[in-house]
């Protein structure tokens, strides 16, 4: 066996408590034989990250796209702090309180269509989950027998939970590993133009008497490699859903609260899903929050004198306070500040400092959308490489999959954003040299 923990290349002199206690984290994603570039972080703000021995680097992956605001915004710290002081949490099972119940009228107020009814979670695989139990109940709360499958598709990401995992690509959701554990679905293409409409139309069209639900994310495949598809998609999807009465759950979990250049990705596409799912930038990457939120007619096939056909869940946690008051400030913010011209900013700017990956050898697409800008090569080769010369560039940028990606805060600045760029095509010159 390796010695362990491995030599840091890019912080070979951690603090004592990370040596003392590095395998006793075990770490997301990670081989921890070799986990190579654990970087010891003190603090956080604006863009910025702050390392224990004073380094900085600029975030150019808002913390798995959750800061959206950039860190510590003295609003949301400010509700947080207010709220920790008065009343940190209590159960919602019996209590109401103002953080939650007006948060989810604020998301009635903003999401598209009658999306009026929302349950809180912690974190974005259970709130899928929670979509995926709504679906299924639905179906059964009417009478309908055996619709319990869902259709997702290829490229797609919607947890690590054992129940998400079986509505991820196969590759992705390692189905081959956990092949006998998770239940197998229904994955098709996603559907482009009028030959993928048929295409699917004819499959929903086979399999809708078993079916719960489509799964999607709009507009962005985000964790399955940042694939894009148009907004037609988006109404093909909900075109056939309602040919063949499917319900059809949007993922916005990446997608939502500005990512794509608008509030939400479905507004792209002017479509209403039955259940939409949140997190990620919902709190502005404050506090662990999700939410899952459905149309009135799915909420009313849940009402009844028979106390059988209640949802039955209820995270301890639900509904936090603490969570709560971080995400009303964050969407104070987008009420108070110019996030979406910001997005547009973002946008131009990536589209513009990107254009010139394409020339570089082994590149095989740039793409950019909203605050999103992709490059996808055709291999990365060594991932820990690329992440090492992105560290002593003194920008965070994580490569996967195929491509090199940046998700910056929306309240970057153009010159912060430049570094970040800079440094994207400065690396991947010299990785093209590999
Ligand atoms: C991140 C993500 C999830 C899972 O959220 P977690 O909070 O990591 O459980 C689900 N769906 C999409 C689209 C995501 O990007």
């Amino acid at each position: 066996m390796a010695s362990f923990p491995p030599i840091n290349p890019v912080y070979p002199s951690p603090p004592e408590w990370l040596q003392e206690s590095a395998s006793h984290v075990w770490l997301p994603y990670a081989q921890m034989q070799t986990v190579p570039m654990t970087l010891p972080a003190v603090k956080t703000e604006g863009v910025r990250i702050t390392l224990e021995d004073g380094r900085e680097l600029i975030d150019g992956v808002s913390s798995w796209w959750t800061a959206a605001h950039g860190y510590n915004h003295p609003h949301i710290r400010d509700a947080v702090t207010k709220q920790l002081e008065q009343m940190p949490h209590i159960m919602l099972g019996g209590f109401a309180h103002e953080p939650a119940f007006r948060l989810a009228k604020r998301l009635a107020d903003i999401l598209p269509g009658d999306l009026n009814h929302t349950f809180f979670s912690e974190s974005g695989s259970v709130s899928v989950e929670i979509a995926m139990k709504i679906a299924v109940q639905y179906w059964i709360n009417q009478g309908a027998r055996g619709r319990h499958h869902f259709v997702s598709f290829r490229g797609g990401y919607h947890g690590d939970t054992l129940g998400t995992m079986a509505v991820c690509d196969p590759d992705e959701g390692m189905h081959t590993l956990f092949k006998g554990v998770i239940p197998e679905h229904l994955l098709t293409d996603i559907p482009r133009g009028a030959e993928g409409e048929a295409a699917f139309d004819q499959f929903l069209k086979t399999h809708a008497h078993e079916v719960a639900a489509v799964v999607m994310e709009p507009l962005v495949q985000g964790a399955g490699g940042m694939i894009f598809h148009p907004p037609e998609t988006l109404q093909i999807i909900r075109r056939c859903c309602d040919r063949h009465n499917v319900l059809l759950i949007v993922d916005e979990i990446f997608t939502g609260f500005g990512r794509t250049g608008t509030l939400f990705a479905c507004h792209q596409a002017d479509i209403v899903p039955d259940i939409m799912t949140l997190s990620k930038a919902l709190t502005g990457g404050t506090m662990a929050l999700a939410t899952t939120t459905a149309r009135a007619h799915v909420f009313e096939a849940f009402l009844s004198d028979d106390p059988g056909k209640a949802l039955m869940h209820g995270p301890t946690y639900t509904g936090n306070p603490l969570a709560c008051a971080a995400a009303n400030a964050a969407l104070d913010l987008f009420e108070k500040e110019p996030r979406l011209e910001q997005a547009a900013r973002i946008e131009a700017q990536l589209k513009r400092e990107l254009e010139p990956a394409r020339a570089v050898k082994g590149v095989q697409d740039v793409r950019v959308l909203g605050a999103i800008g992709v490059i996808e090569v055709d291999d990365l080769k060594d991932t820990e490489w690329l992440k090492r010369r992105f560290i002593e560039e003194g920008v965070w940028v994580r490569p996967f999959a195929n491509i090199i990606y940046t998700t910056p805060p929306l309240v970057i600045e153009e010159a912060d954003l430049r570094t970040l760029t800079d440094a994207v095509l400065r690396v991947l010159a010299e990785w093209a040299q590999k």
